[in-house]
């Protein structure tokens, strides 16, 4: 088990309905030095990558964004979710049908801050069925710019997210894979990676 796994193993609970709570060290309480340690794992994956920019979506996806841009020496931007409905033409925009929420979010990026010379490493703290990762990488394609890759803390490997985005063609680099997870018994098992 990696440091990812192994915190999720031990303070990760399983939720009817697919859900993983991880409020005590990511999403509500955060555990800084391990959004460090991922964000150091993250750099050391993509470090071949002329990376320029960090785009993540709000909110949870933020913190760990932050501590990635850090690591690379780059700004960090995150798609804001909107109600509104008169957007003007300064804004990249797209549709992200909320996995959690069960509703759809228009997000959006300034065009100020994506431009066809960025190089984008996409993070987000989960990927379930992969809407949020895909309205993040229409954006970056609305730029014109480059998705070099997509860096999530936890892939729910039984939904096809993962698989979708990688058939795509896009890096997809995942600390944690669940591969199954039950609510009835709390039980979490973890697709092997490579070291
Ligand atoms: P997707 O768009 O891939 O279906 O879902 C990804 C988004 O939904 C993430 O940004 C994350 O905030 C949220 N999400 C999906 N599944 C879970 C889950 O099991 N637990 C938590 N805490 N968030 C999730």
């Amino acid at each position: 088990m990696n440091f990812l796994e192994a915190r999720i193993a031990k303070d990760g609970i399983v939720k009817e309905g697919n859900v993983l709570k991880v409020d005590s060290f990511l999403n509500h309480q955060m555990d800084i030095a391990l959004l460090d340690q991922m964000a150091a794992e993250f750099h050391q994956r993509f470090s071949n990558k002329p990376i320029t920019k960090v785009l993540t979506i709000e909110a949870s996806g933020i913190a760990i964004a932050c501590s990635v841009a850090r690591c690379f020496g780059v700004p960090m931007v995150f798609a804001k979710k909107t109600k509104s409905i008169n957007l003007d033409g300064d804004m990249y925009v797209a549709e992200v049908d909320s996995f959690t929420h069960k509703k759809k979010n228009t997000v959006i990026v300034s065009k100020k801050f994506l431009s066809p010379d960025d190089h984008v490493l996409i993070i987000d703290d989960f990927l379930a069925n992969g809407c949020a990762l895909q309205g993040l990488i229409s954006i970056v394609e609305s730029a014109e710019a480059t998705v070099e890759g997509c860096g999530i803390a936890i892939e729910k490997g039984f939904q096809d997210g993962g698989w979708r985005i990688r058939n795509l063609g896009y890096h997809v680099e995942s600390l944690a894979i669940i591969e199954s997870m039950d609510a009835s018994t709390g039980a979490i098992t973890f697709r092997e990676q490579e070291a």
